[in-house]
């Protein structure tokens, strides 16, 4: 997050859609009878609705329309998992406490707020953190008083598996590795066939230092990490066509080290041909990451991608782009980050748990190479070690072939475990070998995007005022409710025929509310509230020429359509083939 655009003003778009989203039940903090847990929400109805369709999106962009796989895995992980990835190591923040009342503080977000650039922060030592902190002057912002010494704090949250077994385990902060660890069959699940990607979307669990940002940043959210296998020597995008001329925007490291935030505004074909980007798979997901967040409200000068320096990348990539997106309160605020991962997390597996991942090729033409072997000669060996002579041939085999060539080829001998053995006690042996295939470890690039702050985003670009009056404009294919329905009066049988017309809309599977109680004004103010994108009146018309009023979220205007072509209208509206005035016959504008 930009420290840069960080302001202080009291009343905003994040204090209103957080008043909102109580008030609507979109979200709220969790516990609040037990005084509430930072770092915890609740969706609710409304907000479970439009977190279930933004998810929807996220699946028919990558699984139906790209053919990613979708898995689900356990939130709990085995120590050796994250061991083995380097999380153990690596996901820690800088921590400060304060003295006094002993709260605790990301030690670089205290230097940001005293504007230290992020990027320095992330840089710095836990020594230079101390001293910039004290050369700035900061204290607690609770209670004012001084800081203890930084440190680092692991932020995924420990637990043990079994009662009695004492096995540590690990909340995943990511659900990535689910994936890495499953490799070998999810590779059969593919038919054995490169590229393919997988796809989780799930609770992520990271116990931040201190979470004061609402849905930004939780200590349990969704995440959704995609892991696109392929083969780095044949790594051309068969998609790339399809977004070659997208443009993206981009804050690229040069420009940053110089002190600038300008935008290089390039298309996809262009950063891959001046090797901007490395992988074509990368910029690929990037520009369905641009497009998807156009598609949840996110005009596209709202967004840039920001490439990360070589010290703020995470441990296992080797180039990363956060995609972010300008918000009114916390100015660029990440939503998804861009990872090219290249063989890392794999490779790691491999070494720890001795399973071997790499995957076969079988090549065009075979492939003809020379095998060394340098072999013992036991007659000769046997006078000089005795009984050792055995264990000086194994320690032999383990050293290269090459090693031993260069060092007979340079001195006539070569030392192993403090013995020097001669020339003529081995024999070097030449023999061809061919290969028809080759075995080599997947490359991988990663999009991974926060479920929860593409939620916030599309809440903020839904959020405006009209009259004084909240409306909230979701993309109609992500409104939480598609249809509200009014009967004009509870009686006289209108009420009747409301619930008649909404169990025909429910029974051709749209998603509607019913609302009966207060004037007709106030229901559609509190429809346009909970962003309910077309509103149906039934009045005295109703019951006697079978038409209806239909009434638009955004324009207010509203149309006259007879029953009988109501499914098949909203059936074309809701999937964009019409616009709201092609409804049927305006009757108000
Ligand atoms: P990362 O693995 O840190 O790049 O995180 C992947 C995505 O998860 C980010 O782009 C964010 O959108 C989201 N994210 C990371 N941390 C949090 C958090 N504490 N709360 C909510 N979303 C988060």
């Amino acid at each position: 997050m930009s420290s840069e655009n960080k302001c202080s003003k009291s009343y905003d778009k994040f204090v209103a859609i957080n008043e909102l989203a109580k008030r609507r039940g979109f979200f709220w903090p969790s516990f609040e009878i037990y005084g509430g847990s930072g770092g915890f929400v609740t969706y609710g109805p409304l907000g479970t609705r439009l977190k279930q369709n933004i998810e929807a999106k996220l699946r028919e962009l990558f699984v139906k329309k790209i053919g990613i796989y979708e898995i689900e895995s356990s939130v709990i992980t085995p120590a050796k998992v994250f061991e083995a990835s380097g999380h153990v190591a690596h996901f820690k923040e800088p921590m400060v406490e304060c003295q006094e009342c002993h709260t605790r503080f990301r030690a670089d977000h205290l230097l940001e707020d005293k504007g230290v650039g992020s990027a320095e922060a992330e840089k710095m030592s836990l020594e230079d953190i101390k001293i910039e902190l004290e050369n700035r002057n900061a204290v607690c912002p609770d209670c004012g008083c001084k800081f203890t010494n930084p440190q680092r704090y692991l932020t995924m949250f420990e637990t043990t598996i079994g009662p009695y077994s004492g096995a540590v385990g690990y909340g995943r902060p990511e659900a990535a590795q689910n994936i890495f660890v499953e490799f070998n069959r999810l590779y059969i699940a593919a038919r054995e066939h490169l590229p393919f990607g997988v796809i989780q979307i799930g609770h992520a669990l990271r116990n931040e230092i201190s979470p004061r940002q609402g849905l930004i940043r939780l200590r349990e959210f969704t995440i959704a990490d995609l892991e696109f296998f392929f083969n780095p020597e044949e790594s051309s995008c068969q998609l790339l066509q399809e977004v070659e001329n997208e443009v993206l925007p981009i804050l690229l490291c040069e420009t940053r080290l110089k002190e600038s935030d300008s935008i290089t505004k390039i298309t996809v074909r262009e950063a891959l041909n001046k090797k901007i980007i490395l992988s074509e798979w990368q910029a690929f997901f990037m520009a369905q990451a641009k497009c998807l967040l156009v598609e949840l409200g996110v005009p596209a000068e709202k967004q840039r991608f920001i490439e990360k320096l070589p010290w703020e990348k995470a441990h296992y990539s080797s180039q990363s782009f956060d995609q972010e997106v300008l918000v009114d309160r916390w100015g660029w605020v990440e939503v998804s980050g861009h990872a090219y991962r290249t063989d890392y997390d794999l490779a790691c597996h491999m070494k720890a748990s001795g399973v071997d991942m790499t995957v076969y090729k079988e090549c065009f033409e075979p492939i003809e190479t020379e095998e060394i072997i340098v072999k013992p000669i036991m007659a000769k060996l046997g006078p000089i070690y005795k009984n050792e002579a055995g264990k000086v041939a194994a320690e032999i085999a383990k050293i290269p072939a090459q090693q031993i060539i260069d060092s007979i080829q340079s001195t006539g001998s070569f030392v192993v475990n403090n013995c020097e053995i001669k020339a003529d006690q081995v024999d070097i042996i030449r023999q061809k070998k061919t290969d028809r295939g080759k075995r080599f470890i997947p490359h991988v690039v990663e999009p991974s995007f926060g479920c929860d702050r593409l939620f916030y985003v599309a809440l903020e670009y839904a959020y405006g005022i009209k009259d004084d009056r909240v409306v909230m404009s979701f993309p109609r294919e992500i409104a939480p409710v598609q249809v509200g329905i009014y009967p004009l009066m509870s009686k006289d049988g209108l009420d009747f025929k409301a619930k008649e017309v909404q169990r025909l809309l429910c029974n051709n599977g749209f998603m509607t509310e019913l609302d009966e109680t207060g004037s007709i004004g106030r229901r559609y103010a509190r429809a346009d509230e909970a962003g309910i994108q077309l509103g149906i009146t039934i009045d005295y018309d109703t019951l006697k020429d079978n038409s209806v009023t239909i009434r638009d979220r955004d324009s207010w205007r509203q149309i006259r359509i007879s029953l009988e072509d109501l499914t098949e209208q909203l059936h074309s509206y809701f999937k964009g083939k019409v616009n709201f005035e092609e409804l049927g016959s305006i009757i108000k504008k």
